[in-house]
């Protein structure tokens, strides 16, 4: 068995994924397991992508400079309408991470732990990327 690593794949578990290249579980918050999306609504995307370290919104002071992480494995959906629940920050200016210069973080509508994802209102047609290494998949 000498099969080659194929990078980005190996780090997404196969049994998220049906073979329709959707989720095959239900997307939720990893503090409090709000339902955030139901599954087969949100496809498979790999983008890098740096976003702030997971914090909590009322846990983190404003002027503390956010670490970031790099993640490549996204849900993607293309309405807000097709979440559960979810909710958005104000408009942040991602370019400070090497990102989209104008972002939305994508937070649980609940407790508000983020992010778990991001949405640049400036690329069209709308795209809202959830990051698998950010929510609990049951
Ligand atoms: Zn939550």
């Amino acid at each position: 068995m000498d099969v080659p690593a194929v990078p980005g794949k190996a780090a997404v578990p196969c049994h998220l994924v049906t073979d329709q290249g959707t989720n095959s579980k239900s997307v939720l918050c990893p503090n409090c397991g709000l339902l955030v999306l139901r599954p087969g609504l949100a496809r498979l995307t790999t983008r890098q992508m740096s976003l702030p370290c997971v914090y909590h919104k009322k846990a983190v002071p404003e002027a503390k400079e956010p670490q970031t992480e790099t993640l490549e494995h996204h849900w993607v959906v293309e309405d807000m309408y097709t979440f559960e629940n979810v909710g958005f920050t104000k408009t942040t200016n991602g370019a400070a991470f090497g990102s989209e210069p104008v972002l939305r973080y994508l937070a649980c509508a609940d407790c508000e732990i983020g992010p778990i994802g991001w949405h640049s209102p400036s690329i069209v047609p709308h795209k809202f990327y959830v990051a698998l290494n950010r929510v609990k998949h049951e």
